[in-house]
């Protein structure tokens, strides 16, 4: 019998009015004859506000930790039980599961756990009562299931992803409030175009880069276990995005889309020494207070004897990086230390990219020609991604957009591509997927 994952985002869940849209997509697949489990979100806000409470309650920043972990998994708890009984209220069998009780193994701190195992027989074992089983996303506990742990936000959509490759499942249906995976947000440029297909490296890029719709560890899971997913809307009936390891287009496009990031802020440091090991410092300082650093851009002065240094570092690391920099300061000594977290960045995705001369000329060209300052830039093989001011966001995803004309099926080349679009230099995932799955209950 074949078995989906079906996965409901908090704004798939707002209410119950969306949650009996939910249960009938759900009753759709049962009918169909599949196996379904289902993943649920919060409903829709629900996190924030208990977000909100555990930071008044400590009057501080909500601090991630185990009674915080605990208070935000009450809100997959609410939106699984009301989706069971949505399903009772349907005239199926279902019954709900929180992490502990799957159950869902993770490692690393609170707020940002890592799942190790997902026990998969009690799930098996609801499937094989001819019942629906609805889990909790988000959640799982600590190794020696004594405290709940949750998986850092938006953190559902990797607990679907995995729960799907632990039950084996053959796909995994991922619902949310847009009709798929588009060539930019569509609430940004009414233009972007629903992308039918896209392979798993372009979509981890683009969740990298900062494309909402699916979590970054999500389409690192799916890629790494091959799990197949749809992308596609609660609320139409739209076939939505097939994400897979091979795209059916013969013929790759030098970019196929363009996402944007606000969780960047940028650090500054001036007028460092210009000698042998400054960098060095610097960044070792920032790994030993666990702060990843993106983009980086280094220059020097005229006569070479300074050394300015521009890096990213996530906004909730920003007042941290600052202070450890600080503490470094006799020993590697700067004149100035400059902040700015009002930024974006901004990236064009495309696997076929490096085989086309001139996407970054044309993309700098479109910037400079609206006004628009690049302070960082950063490339790879199927990316090149800007910082600029954060107030020129709208002005510069929508022109980017047109000029690529990402709005059409086929844009025109840029240039001929420089080698066969069929011999991409990405590595492929691997053969065989790993294994995640462990078959014995608790
Ligand atoms: P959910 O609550 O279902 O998890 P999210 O809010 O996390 O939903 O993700 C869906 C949102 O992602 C959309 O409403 C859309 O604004 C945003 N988004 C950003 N980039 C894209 C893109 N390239 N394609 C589709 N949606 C995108
Ligand atoms: N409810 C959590 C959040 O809002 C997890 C999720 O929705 O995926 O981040
Ligand atoms: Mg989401």
């Amino acid at each position: 019998m074949s078995r989906v994952v079906q996965k409901f985002g908090g704004s798939s869940l707002a209410d119950l009015a969306c949650m009996r849209r939910a249960a009938q997509l759900v009753a759709q697949r049962w009918h169909e004859g599949w196996q379904v489990v289902v993943v649920v979100s919060a409903m829709g806000g629900r996190t924030d506000d208990l977000l909100a409470l555990a930071s008044e309650a400590s009057k501080a920043h909500a601090p991630a930790s185990a009674e915080t972990d605990a208070l935000l998994a009450t809100g997959e708890q609410e939106s699984a039980a009301l989706m069971t009984l949505c399903l009772h209220h349907i005239g199926l069998k279902a019954r709900s599961y929180t992490g502990w009780q799957i159950p869902v193994e993770t490692c690393g701190a609170h707020g940002n756990a890592r799942v190790q195992q997902i026990a998969t027989a009690n799930v098996l074992a609801t499937l094989q009562e001819k019942a629906i089983a609805v889990c909790t996303g988000f959640q799982g506990t600590t190794s020696n299931g004594e405290r709940i742990t949750t998986l850092g936000r938006g953190g559902s959509d990797t607990s679907a992803v995995l729960l799907a490759a632990a039950l084996e499942a053959e796909r995994c249906e991922i619902f949310t409030d847009v009709e798929g995976v588009y060539t930019t947000d569509p609430r940004i440029v009414t233009t972007a175009r629903k992308i039918a297909t896209i392979d798993y490296e372009e979509m981890l890029e683009m969740a990298a880069l900062g494309a909402r719709v699916l979590e970054t560890r999500a389409a690192s899971a799916a890629m790494r276990f091959r799990v197949p997913l749809l992308i596609r809307s609660t609320f139409s009936e739209s076939p939505g995005t097939s994400v897979s390891a091979t795209d059916k287009t013969m013929e790759q496009r030098s970019v196929t889309a363009l996402a944007y990031s606000d969780k960047d802020a940028k650090i500054a440091l001036v007028g460092l020494d210009n000698t042998p090991g400054i960098a060095a410092k610097v960044f070792a300082q920032l790994a030993l207070n666990n702060i990843s650093v993106d983009m980086i851009v280094q220059g020097t002065t005229q006569d070479e004897k300074k050394a300015h240094i521009t890096f990213t570092v996530a906004k909730t690391d920003l007042e941290n990086a600052c202070v450890a920099l600080e503490e470094i300061r006799t020993d590697a000594p700067f004149q100035e230390l400059r902040c700015d977290d009002k930024v974006i960045k901004i990236s064009l995705i495309g696997a076929g990219m490096n085989s086309y001369a001139g996407v970054a000329s044309r993309m700098f060209r479109t910037l400079a020609d609206k006004g628009i300052n690049i302070q960082i830039i950063a490339t790879s093989e199927i990316k090149i991604s800007v910082l600029i001011a954060a107030d020129y966001l709208e002005l510069a995803v929508r022109s980017l957009h047109a000029v690529f004309e990402l709005q059409k099926e086929t844009s025109s080349p840029l240039s001929s591509p420089l080698s066969s679009p069929l011999s991409s230099p990405l590595s492929s995932p691997p053969s065989s997927p790993p294994s995640l799955s462990k078959s014995t209950a608790r």
